[in-house]
């Protein structure tokens, strides 16, 4: 044995051995005693809640019931079988009625009914949880756990020596682990085995100050009593501390960046805001709202700071981000240096290109746009005038990023949708810059990310938020139909075309079958054109298998109004502009995320008509699917979309979070459920660092140490530049 139990290896612990070891990495990913303590209960039982039959309501969540089997019937596809002549391959479903004496109830199983018909005996008792319902007026449970009476009392084997614990922890396990002999007992008794050992070896990871402070329990505690409850009470305090003490560590490294980024001057000063701003800002056509004139103030300080600014800045499709990223260029233009605005398509950075343009007349700055599908002679003359400063503001998309693009002062990079971006390609571009600082960093982002994700995806940032559209935008009305109503949503439509807008139809594309939904994208345009004939309709197809050249003139034609109909999968969800385009029809909506139909729902409602969004679904979809629909029917609030989502699917799952993968996985604490608990470990990460910003105080040497492991060393965008 190593000396540390901690990193032993799992096949030491009594118990174990090299063939479970085996399957524990394999299965759970545990290797050390150590990794096997971090692995705590999902849920646990109560011993003491068992509840009488006659008690039990389908309105309950899950209960547990001590009842006797009273008979087992097997059915196959025809009905009953007869257990005599049973080939278990035939076996569909088994029923299996029980009784504690207060009255009956049904077990119903249809997998692994084998296993289970051999081990429920008529007569015996057993343990039962799972969640009542009630079926043909009959009270039943599907595929309820079962424990066996013996091991339920006996007092070896769950509970813990230690605390006398009444609940027992139920951990993740497999069906190889099952079969295996690993089952809840046993991993209760390792469990056991494991803290024994393990826990005269781990030192309290938080100081002491902090757990008199926070009111939190000493780790050994709450170790214990996260596998061991001794009560619901001792419980709930091992796991707020375990839960604080995770989000705090993670918000302490956070924190302690961007204050080492802070604290250093190696900030571009940029102390004045310059003609072009106001010649730019005099001229709008419209008064900002006071959401934008917020965002710019804050990063107006930032720029005129000394330190370089790192700011994400999120705002809802149609917020007027653009106009931001307008004046923030502005800002940096007018106090002599170069700015870049990189969007993720050639589409969106032509749409920024021209809008961009528009704004800039007469402030006498000159602007560029660099693409892929720039020509060799134009760009001889864009590099040349980065290179000797003479143009000011250049849109592009990752061609900007090409070593031959060298700007003479690059003070600020905007880039927009960030998470298309990797961060190489953003170091790329902050090494641009050659007058020896990093440029100011703005990021802009349509996808709105919940705030407890906003504060750990992007906790070393300061983060900006539009949260009011510009006035006068009339409500979207969303509404789902099914296939059913087609012809009534293709009339809906003719209508609409014949009042003069537009129309989007979007199909799904999803990565692993390509081919097929090129299919269903081909069929359903097949069926639009069918519908809509030429003349006098006009329908125009946007995919992925196109060449950038067909995109861009297919895109073009409709936003230019010369077709009615835009046939396209998801490619389009990103920031384009057609005003006058007022209805979305999202075909297989049940197969899109709630923040992609969001963003497909922005790209109408832009311009002065009252606008629709018709979510067309299958007759059958899942219930996810369903809330998800209904959610978008009931509100047009991207955060609160963003937070929904969270909340059914999980934030590794977000849009958004996908490609830049969160920054550290989370072993108790949930981003969905603990913003309560991460708001104060923030707050307390930030107390600290307030006090000792470089964690030197001796009180703190435990913490500098703690957040220098491996786990901790997060993206950090101050290092990039
Ligand atoms: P985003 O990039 O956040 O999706 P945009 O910047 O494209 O939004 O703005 C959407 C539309 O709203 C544009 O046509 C823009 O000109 C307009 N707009 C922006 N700010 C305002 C404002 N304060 N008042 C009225 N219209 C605005
Ligand atoms: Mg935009």
């Amino acid at each position: 044995m190593e000396k540390n139990a901690i990193d032993t290896d799992i096949q030491f612990l009594p118990g174990v051995g090299p063939k479970r070891a085996a399957m524990f990495r394999n299965e759970l990913g545990i290797s050390t005693i150590g990794d096997l303590i971090k692995t705590y209960p999902f849920r646990y039982i109560d011993r003491s809640s068992i509840i009488p039959i006659s008690a039990a309501a389908p309105d309950m969540a899950y209960i547990q019931v001590r009842a006797r089997v009273v008979e087992t019937n097997l059915f196959g596809a025809k009905g009953g079988i007869d257990p005599a002549d049973v080939r278990f391959n035939t076996v569909k479903r088994m029923s299996v009625k029980v009784t504690d004496g207060s009255g009956y109830m049904e077990l119903v199983f249809f997998k692994g009914i084998r296993w289970m018909y051999e081990r429920l005996k008529p007569g015996e008792e057993y343990v039962f949880f799972g969640k009542p319902s009630v079926f043909n007026g009959h009270l039943n449970m599907v595929h309820p756990e079962v424990d066996n009476i013996s091991s339920q009392d006996s007092k070896s084997g769950t509970g813990d020596s230690q605390t006398g614990s009444r609940m027992t922890g139920v951990y993740p396990s497999t069906e190889k682990l099952r079969n295996g002999g690993i089952t809840g007992k046993t991993m209760n008794r390792l469990m056991e085995n494991a803290l024994n050992l393990a826990l005269p070896d781990i030192e309290e990871t938080l100081p002491q100050y902090l757990l008199v402070e926070k009111g939190l329990v000493p780790i050994h505690f709450a170790l214990r009593n996260i596998h061991f409850p001794k009560d619901t009470a001792a419980l709930e305090k091992a796991r707020y501390r375990l839960k604080f003490e995770e989000l705090f560590y993670l918000q302490l490294s956070l924190l302690k960046q961007k204050y080492i980024r802070c604290r250093n001057e190696n900030g571009i000063r940029m102390p004045k805001i310059g003609d072009a701003f106001n010649i730019c800002y005099n001229s709008l056509p419209f008064q900002l709202t006071g959401a934008q004139k917020r965002v710019i103030t804050e990063i107006r300080d930032d720029m005129k700071s000394g330190h370089q600014m790192n700011r994400l800045l999120q705002g809802d499709v149609g917020s007027g981000k653009t106009m931001v990223a307008v004046l923030t260029s502005l800002i940096a233009t007018g106090n002599g240096y170069q700015a870049c605005i990189m969007a993720p398509t050639e589409v969106l950075a032509q749409q920024h290109f021209k809008n961009i343009s528009r704004y800039m007349a007469g402030t006498g700055v000159k602007t560029a746009l660099l693409t892929g599908s720039s020509r060799a002679s134009e760009r001889r003359d864009i590099h040349a005038g980065l290179e000797d400063g003479s143009t000011g503001i250049i849109v592009g998309t990752h061609a900007l990023l090409e070593d031959n693009v060298v700007f003479r002062n690059l003070g600020l990079a905007i880039i927009d949708e960030q998470h298309r971006f990797g961060v190489e390609q953003r170091a790329r571009l902050w090494r641009k810059s050659s007058c020896g600082l990093p440029p100011h960093v703005l990021v802009m982002t349509a996808t709105p990310i919940p705030r407890t994700l906003a504060m750990t995806l992007y906790g070393d940032l300061d983060v900006s938020v539009i949260d009011e559209l510009p006035p006068g935008r009339k409500p979207i009305q969303t509404i789902t139909a099914t296939e059913g109503r087609r012809y009534a949503l293709f009339k809906f439509l003719k209508d609409q075309i014949a009042l003069g807008r537009q129309v989007f139809i979007v199909y799904p594309l999803i990565f692993e079958s390509e081919k097929m939904d090129y299919k269903n994208l081909e069929t359903g345009y097949e069926q639009v054109v069918k519908a809509f004939p030429f003349p006098p309709y006009k329908t125009a197809i946007v995919h992925g298998q196109q060449s950038n050249e067909e995109k861009r003139f297919n895109m073009e034609a409709f936003a230019a109004g010369r077709a009615d109909i835009l046939v396209a999968t998801s490619v389009i969800e990103v920031g384009v502009d057609v005003p006058n385009a007022s209805v979305m029809v999202i075909e297989s909506a049940e197969r899109f995320g709630l923040s992609q139909l969001h963003q497909l729902r922005g790209r109408v409602g832009r311009g002065s008509e009252k606008s629709y969004c018709i979510l067309m679904t299958g007759n059958r979809i899942s219930k996810d699917s369903r809330r998800r629909i209904e959610l978008m029917c009931a509100t047009e609030n991207g955060f609160e979309l963003a937070e929904e989502d969270m909340k059914m699917r999980g934030p590794g799952d977000l849009e958004g979070t996908q490609q830049s993968g969160l920054p550290i996985s989370l072993n108790i604490a949930s981003l969905a459920k603990d913003g309560m608990i991460l708001n104060d470990a923030r707050e307390c990460a930030q107390k600290v660092l307030e006090e000792d910003p470089k964690l030197m105080l001796a009180k703190n040497r435990g913490l500098a140490e703690e957040i220098r492991k491996e786990k901790y060393k997060i993206r950090d965008y101050s290092q990039i530049s």
